[in-house]
């Protein structure tokens, strides 16, 4: 009896032309050639609209979708997506130089984060966004920049909620948490908040990361949405805007399948009728990264040396860990696992060979595929890592070995 080894899901958004990767209907070696160097990302703006468009077609139609900056803050990706979604939510004042740069109004941008500092909260006043505040010293602060400045500020607060988003790959809710105010503390934050007089915008719960499974998703914003009803009764004005979170996860790994979005859609939809009975003049909003640009890109990676170490073959290239952390298995990894990859100027090849993908870098753990059958690649063939349009070039140590940085473009 055979046992077939988990598998990757299939990566068929990217098409074949001879032995090439098509990327944005451009053969890959021509890619790199007007590129002029390797390595790269690349991300491609249809897959970005078809992504948008398939998830409206599975959610509630009232129901808004928000870009996490922080997945991809690369200004041409995010000024595509501005004509997509309905909103941003970004992590620090520099990723609100780059939202405020394309067509998105300041009423649809948040900014959330544990620490932000007195002059990036200044900033976020003075740009008319909505400040999700975490604690009570930031509240604080922020009214008493409000008041040194005349600006209203909008503020919206950040829960951390009691329960948590089950079967996530970062937890960020449920428990001690370094993020929002305890749910317990709410009706002491919301009476402050009508004292200060501040422009009271309703809530954020966001309680994790990179989730497979519909069932957990649909419960933590069943929760989410019971939660947000339960504390309306002390909230200083009407909840305008409820962000419920995100967590739609992407498959990375052996094994993985696809989140199903429409038993998302349907429980949220549902959902979403119960609480707007109560709430009827609530927007609600999901805030995504990953889930919205992940799939759309690719690092390429070019075949430097081709050697065998007592009888293991050894691809080396000239990208690795610096440029892409988590493909290396070291951003939030437990065991090592290997992204999908696969050679992308010989991708009908039918002899496969196990080889091992690593960077140039004088360290053990810069590693791209960890003995991966696949079509027999040599040097000057391209390598590519599929699912790395998120937490790729911007989360990784760029300065580690001072390596020549990667291009990153949008096609
Ligand atoms: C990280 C983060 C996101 C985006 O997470 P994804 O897994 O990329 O969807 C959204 N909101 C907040 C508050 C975050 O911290």
């Amino acid at each position: 009896m055979s046992i077939t080894p988990p598998q990757h899901a299939d990566m068929a958004d990217f098409p074949v032309q001879g032995n090439d990767l098509l990327v944005g209907g451009i053969p890959l070696p021509q890619l790199a050639q007007r590129v002029g160097s390797t390595p790269f990302y690349v991300y491609d703006r249809r897959l970005l609209s078809q992504r948008v468009a398939e998830l409206r077609h599975a959610m509630p139609p009232d129901l808004k979708i928000h870009y996490a900056l922080k997945a991809n803050p690369m200004p041409a990706v995010v000024q595509h997506l501005a004509t997509l979604v309905d909103g941003f939510d970004l992590a620090s004042a520099g990723e609100m130089k780059v939202a405020l740069d394309t067509v998105m109004s300041p009423v649809h941008i948040s900014m959330a984060g544990p620490g932000k500092r007195p002059a990036e909260l200044l900033q976020a006043l003075a740009a008319g966004i909505t400040v999700n505040v975490e604690s009570f010293h930031e509240l604080e602060t922020l009214a008493q920049l409000s008041a040194q400045t005349g600006l209203k500020a909008r503020v919206a607060v950040r829960i951390n909620p009691a329960f948590e988003l089950k079967a996530s790959g970062m937890k960020m809710g449920g428990g001690a948490k370094p993020f929002g105010i305890d749910e317990e503390r709410l009706p002491d934050a919301l009476q402050r908040i009508k004292a200060l007089d501040l422009a009271f915008q309703g809530f954020h719960i966001y309680s994790g990361s990179q989730n497979l499974k519909a069932e957990s998703i649909i419960e933590a914003q069943q929760q989410s949405l019971d939660l947000a009803l339960r504390l309306a009764a002390y909230c200083p004005s009407p909840i305008r805007t409820l962000n419920i979170g995100g967590g739609y996860g992407i498959p990375y790994f052996p094994g993985e399948s696809r989140l199903d979005t429409r038993q998302v859609g349907t429980a949220l939809g549902a959902a979403m009728a119960r609480f707007k009975a109560e709430q009827p003049d609530t927007e609600i909003v999901i805030e995504l990264g990953r889930y919205l640009v992940g799939e759309a890109g690719l690092y390429v990676a070019k075949v430097l040396d081709k050697k065998i170490s007592r009888g293991q073959v050894f691809l080396v290239v000239d990208g690795g860990l610096h440029h892409h952390l988590a493909a290396s298995g070291n951003f939030g990894q437990v065991i090592r696992k290997n992204y999908p990859v696969a050679i992308g100027t010989n991708m009908r090849g039918t002899a496969l060979e196990t080889v091992s993908i690593v960077g140039p870098l004088c360290t053990p753990l810069d590693i791209l595929a960890d003995k991966m059958a696949l079509p027999i690649a040599d040097i000057g063939d391209l390598v590519v890592v599929y699912q790395s349009g998120a937490y790729g070039y911007t989360a990784s140590p760029g300065l580690f070995l001072s390596q020549p940085k990667a291009e990153e473009l949008l096609v």
